[in-house]
């Protein structure tokens, strides 16, 4: 349930990343220069950059946080191994800060424990659950993916148009986009959707307005 939500959060974040980097980079060039080509080759580059990038970093992330799992949960099963009476204890505990009644804290620990003790310890006290560690190879490319898919949007947005349309086109699919993007990112953090939006649109706004700055001065430089 709680994994599916931050599934889903990963998702928007990774589309977040890829319309806006993508986006400034297709403006970018298209502030340097008119030609089709050159914009088209630098924002599938940029696509392809980011989405590798994007894979990579999680998957580096994910491994690691799941290598500190196992490795905790491997301490847990040996002190339950060589400490079965002081883990107990410790569950008890656990469940007594938690505001179960002394008696009821044992009664529960004890029946968990001859249930499945190393799952109990597992989620009471390091909060994993051992049949659900993150693959970190799903979480590369799922990231990846979402990261192509926001990507595509000011790529496609960019190469239609005529000349003219170019940027202006983007820039309004973008921050279309983008206020959907915070939108969703609030409603699923439950939190108040309009100043994310508003936030999010004004960052890729940003953003776009800082990159366009920089193509035209070059394109001016070198041009
Ligand atoms: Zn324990």
């Amino acid at each position: 349930m709680n994994s599916k939500l931050n599934w889903l959060r990963a998702g928007v974040l990774g589309a977040n990343d890829g319309i806006v980097s993508t986006a400034g980079i297709v403006v970018g060039v298209a502030a340097a220069t008119v030609a089709r080509e050159p914009i088209l080759t630098a924002g599938i580059a940029g696509l392809a950059a980011g989405a590798v990038s994007m894979a990579l970093g999680e998957y580096v992330s994910v491994s690691t946080q799941r290598d500190t799992e196992r490795a905790l949960l491997g301490l847990e099963r040996r002190e339950l191994r060589d400490d079965p009476q002081a883990e107990l204890e410790e569950l008890a505990e656990l469940y007594e800060n938690r505001g179960l009644s002394p008696d009821t804290a044992k009664d529960v620990a004890r029946e968990l424990t001859n249930h499945d003790a190393l799952r109990a310890h597992a989620e009471v006290e390091l909060g994993i659950d051992p049949d659900e560690l993150t693959n970190p190879w799903h979480a590369a490319l799922s990231s990846a993916l979402a990261f192509t898919l926001g990507a595509l949007l000011p790529l496609i947005a960019i190469v239609l148009p005529p000349i003219q349309w170019r940027v202006p086109l983007t820039v309004a699919v973008v921050l279309i986009a983008l206020a959907i993007t915070g939108l969703v990112s609030a409603r699923l953090g439950k939190a108040p959707s309009s100043s994310a939006i508003v936030r999010n649109v004004v960052g890729g706004g940003l953003a776009l307005a800082i990159t366009y700055g920089i193509g035209h001065v070059v394109g001016v430089a070198i041009g």
